[in-house]
């Protein structure tokens, strides 16, 4: 017989985790853990656990049974091969439960203990996880964060972690390239200030610039995005076990508005002392502006734009995005 999806993927949850203190690699899987500045507490309250480097681990423990091992193919724990019986998804690797809203497990994060690939090997799509969806560390952060005012959105599970273990547990992780509108929806439903703070490199920027243009729909008054943009090579790990939590604070306290990152960003490519560029600009902004609801912020991205680059009347801005949005 078949059980009930979520206990029997908590119940592999606790088999990571029982694994964890008393399997025979125990010892270099806490080393690891612990040369990575976590601690037990930290471990055990994010259900942190270890796969053993076997093909039946999971598959010997709740796989006996064919319509089990079936459901455990289902459920992204074990891969149906051409032939024989299906074999552990995870193996050899320390493994973060994903959980939904309620704190019930839907899937799984697996890192390699070394340098091995793929780094981290993720649970599939099911029919009970989404990635584009969820957000990692969100259960535990509306548990664990006194009086959640704002989220800090990263890339990885060890930042989510990492932060939560420097005191810092209001941070989410976004588990895919970029962080989706769903995600973004979540994220607005629970608190009005969002802040960005991906990796310090090509693609944590260009998830940055992503995130912005999913989010404007969403930005209405009182609701605020921010972005962080770390030195290069930095991540909000690396980051926090370096200078601690209140430099890592003070950073998200100073993140960047979206509409400075916009401005910014915008107007690195044009020269705006030209005709042209200032012409040019009106046709960048557009898009964007035209994404956004009416909103304090959007009048106040007009006024600047119209102030600062004498780009005609403010008026003629406002009809122009105004225009634009119902007939497009
Ligand atoms: P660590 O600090 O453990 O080395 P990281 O979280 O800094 O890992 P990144 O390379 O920055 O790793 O990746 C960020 C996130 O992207 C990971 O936490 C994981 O969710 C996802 N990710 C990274 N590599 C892969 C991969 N090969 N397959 C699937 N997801 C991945
Ligand atoms: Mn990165
Ligand atoms: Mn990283
Ligand atoms: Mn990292």
């Amino acid at each position: 017989q078949k059980q009930d999806d979520y206990q029997l993927l908590g119940n592999i949850a606790r088999y990571y985790q029982h694994n964890l203190k008393h399997h025979s690699d125990s010892k270099s899987v806490i080393d690891y853990l612990k040369g990575r500045g976590l601690s037990g507490e930290i471990v055990k309250k994010f259900g942190v656990g270890y796969a053993p480097d076997s093909w039946d681990g999971v598959m010997g423990q709740f796989g006996q049974s064919q319509p089990l091992s079936a459901q455990l193919v289902e459920l992204g724990m074990a891969i149906q091969g051409d032939k024989n019986r299906p074999y552990d998804r995870f193996r050899g690797r320390v493994m973060f439960p994903i959980t939904d809203k309620r704190g019930r497990v839907i899937g799984f994060g697996g890192r390699v203990l070394s340098d091995g690939t793929p780094k981290y090997l993720n649970s599939p799509e099911t029919r009970i996880y989404h990635k584009g969806q969820e957000l990692y560390g969100l259960y535990e952060a509306k548990k664990y964060a006194k009086d959640l005012q704002r989220l800090v959105v990263v890339e990885g599970y060890m930042d989510v972690v990492a932060l939560a273990q420097h005191d810092i547990p209001y941070a989410v992780a976004s588990l895919g390239t970029s962080t989706t509108v769903e995600q973004l929806q979540t994220l607005f439903r629970t608190v009005k200030e969002v802040v960005c703070c991906y990796d310090g490199d090509r693609a944590g920027r260009d998830a940055a610039w992503r995130a912005m243009e999913n989010a404007l729909p969403l930005i209405r008054d009182g609701f605020s995005l921010k972005f962080v943009f770390l030195p290069d090579g930095e991540d909000p790990d690396t980051l926090v076990r370096q200078q601690g939590k209140d430099a890592f604070e003070t950073i998200i306290d100073n993140a960047k508005p979206l509409s400075q990152f916009i401005f910014e960003h915008l107007l690195s490519s044009l020269d705006t002392n030209s005709a042209e560029g200032k012409a040019a600009l009106i046709g960048k902004f557009e898009p964007y502006l035209e994404k956004m609801p009416d909103s304090v912020l959007k009048d106040s991205m007009i006024t600047d734009l119209a102030n600062k680059f004498g780009l005609g009347s403010e008026q003629q801005l406002h009809k122009l995005t105004r225009t634009k949005s119902k007939t497009s």
